[in-house]
């Protein structure tokens, strides 16, 4: 029988996360949690902005692809932005609307963190290679806590963000003939070219490197 206590997230979510685990549903309450604050539905186009407090080389970042499943503010339409604080929390920003924060409650973190599955986690063992009855024993907990013991929940009156005005116009680069757009060409010799063609800047890996 059902459990009607559940947080239900559809099927395609774990699809396209690709294994389960106790983030992502933990990052779907977030943003479902910040919909229902701001009074908005899931955006379609543009609509709001999702700015997790994760950075790189921690765990947990899973969260991100739960929140942007329930917001629909995906990497790939430049909705989602991570802020760097090594936090997991995320805010979500509808413009005009307002601003939303949740915080994974530090006290959860700490009961949440006893579970087996973390154990084999910190052993390097990937999420797709755990046992499932141990997994599931961890999504069934961050399925089943009532929000106020799992969550903390804070409007940010002041919060502004924006980004530049998209704009279609593309050149083409005088070098290699690829198209780069206007806002990324740079000029040598007084001919258009892209960045790697320019030797203005540092190669691939290292403009990489500068924003993890
Ligand atoms: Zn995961
Ligand atoms: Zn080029």
């Amino acid at each position: 029988m059902e459990n009607e206590k559940q947080v239900k997230l559809p099927d395609w979510t774990w699809e396209f996360h690709g294994h389960r685990c106790p983030f992502m549903p933990i990052g779907y309450r977030m943003g479902a949690i910040a919909l229902r604050e701001l009074g908005i539905e899931k955006v379609k186009d543009h609509g709001a902005f999702a700015l997790p407090e994760m950075g790189v080389g921690h765990p947990q970042t899973c969260m991100m692809d739960g929140v942007m499943s329930a917001t629909g503010c995906t990497y790939g339409k430049l909705m989602m932005e991570r802020l760097n604080y090594g936090k997991v929390a995320s805010i979500v920003h509808a413009p005009g609307k307002g601003a939303v924060r949740v915080y994974l409650e530090s006290d959860f973190q700490d009961e949440l963190g006893k579970e087996e599955f973390f154990a084999y986690r910190k052993r390097g063992v990937e999420p797709s290679d755990i046992p499932s009855e141990v997994t599931e024993r961890a999504v069934k907990i961050v399925l089943e806590t009532p929000e106020d013991d799992m969550f903390k929940i804070e409007k940010l009156p002041d919060f502004k963000f924006s980004r530049p005005k998209g704009s279609f116009a593309k050149v083409k680069c005088s070098k290699c003939g690829e198209y780069v757009f206007e806002r990324y060409v740079r000029t040598v010799e007084g001919e258009p070219v892209c960045i790697p063609c320019s030797g203005f800047t540092e190669s691939r890996l290292d403009a990489l490197k500068a924003i993890q």
